[in-house]
């Protein structure tokens, strides 16, 4: 299932939507160059931790460089085989 390749127009999407993203919040580049590096086929939670004071944690725009932190488990813990 998840190894299905995108589309082209999937592609195009997911790239629109990471550029958009990347203009708003300078941290989510790190956040992708992670997720890249994360196993396939296992749940993986992208933890990001911006300092006390950073502006992102009262509704505002992030102006720290937050600690990015990746926790993954095996796809035993998933549910499906
Ligand atoms: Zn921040």
């Amino acid at each position: 299932m998840h190894d299905q390749p995108l589309t082209r127009r999937e592609r195009r999407q997911l790239e629109r939507v990471a550029a958009k993203a990347r203009r708003q919040q300078p941290y989510i580049e790190p956040v992708l160059e992670a997720g890249q590096a994360l196993p396939r086929g296992s749940l993986s939670i992208i933890d990001v931790r911006h300092d006390s004071w950073c502006p992102k944690l009262h509704g505002g725009l992030c102006r720290c460089q937050p600690d990015i932190v990746t926790h993954t488990y095996p796809p035993s813990l998933n549910g499906d085989e």
